[in-house]
């Protein structure tokens, strides 16, 4: 290998590093911030009683770190596909309408991927070496949306690349911008998920408007009791597959209900 092939991919992977930790950093460091600004109303809407500390906080950044490294490979990966005419991604400009329906699409089918492969790593064959890593933190925080053990990192990783292998397939040319609006949707509802408090208002989940998008308390019961809740982004896949948490409802009334007592002065 030439010397400056090696630096065209190492400058390639920094840019790709950088894009990848960048969007980590910003969400979790956006929705922290936005805690702290807001404690007095986020101490009530807490899920629940038990805090994160310390050791959670650092497993979970280090890990993250982890995987920002495995997806930087991966969208390399991908641009490596791109240049070899696997993969059809377009940098164009395209408009408004396609990179909204592009946009759409990909994110219902990231999230059927995500149940069934989230299904899959609780698998008790699986869990252990792939999936416990995350479940390490029963309390989540908006620094666990990367927590991932290197197996896992890569089954998330590998999303991307399967889905734009697929679609060029058909031969529908994806637009970067598409994709690039897909990974902030995903950082963003995924740090959402591990936030620990709920942002969503009482009778979101028994709207009918309102109630097939995820919340808080969805993913945070995943990680406070294990086998229920498996979902991303929306509820469709937990009830048609009936793993929708039964207490679901019950505690979101709970957490958006909760106007006096915080659950740490009750716990106290
Ligand atoms: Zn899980
Ligand atoms: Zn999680």
């Amino acid at each position: 290998m030439s010397e400056e092939f090696l630096s065209f991919i190492g400058d390639r992977m920094l840019t790709v590093m950088y894009f990848d930790l960048s969007r980590y950093v910003i969400a979790a460091g956006l929705m922290t911030g936005a805690l702290l600004l807001f404690r007095g109303w986020a101490t009530r809407k807490r899920i629940q009683k038990r805090r994160a500390v310390r050791k959670d906080y650092t497993r979970e950044i280090a890990s993250s770190l982890r995987t920002v490294f495995v997806f930087a490979l991966m969208s390399l990966a991908v641009l490596g596909l791109r240049e070899t005419g696997l993969i059809a991604l377009k940098l164009e400009t395209f408009t408004a309408l396609t990179i909204i329906w592009q946009t759409v699409v990909i994110v219902i089918a990231h999230d059927a991927y995500f149940y069934w492969m989230h299904r899959a790593l609780h698998h008790r064959r699986l869990f252990k070496p792939t999936h416990l890593h995350h479940h390490k933190s029963r309390t989540p925080t908006p620094w666990a949306a990367y927590s991932f053990s290197s197996w896992e990192a890569v089954t998330e990783a590998a999303f991307v690349p399967l889905f734009l292998l697929v679609t060029s397939q058909l031969g529908i040319a994806y637009a970067g911008l598409a994709i690039f609006l897909f990974l902030w949707h995903m950082i963003f509802r995924n740090v959402i998920g591990h936030l620990g408090v709920e942002l969503y208002p009482a009778g979101w989940t028994e709207n009918r408007f309102t109630q097939w998008w995820n919340t808080t308390t969805h993913h945070d019961l995943h990680h406070s009791s294990g086998n229920h809740n498996f979902g991303l982004y929306f509820t469709w896949w937990d009830r048609w597959m009936g793993t929708e948490h039964p207490r679901y409802h019950e505690e979101f009334r709970r957490v958006t209900r909760a106007k006096q007592a915080a659950p740490d002065a009750v716990a106290a």
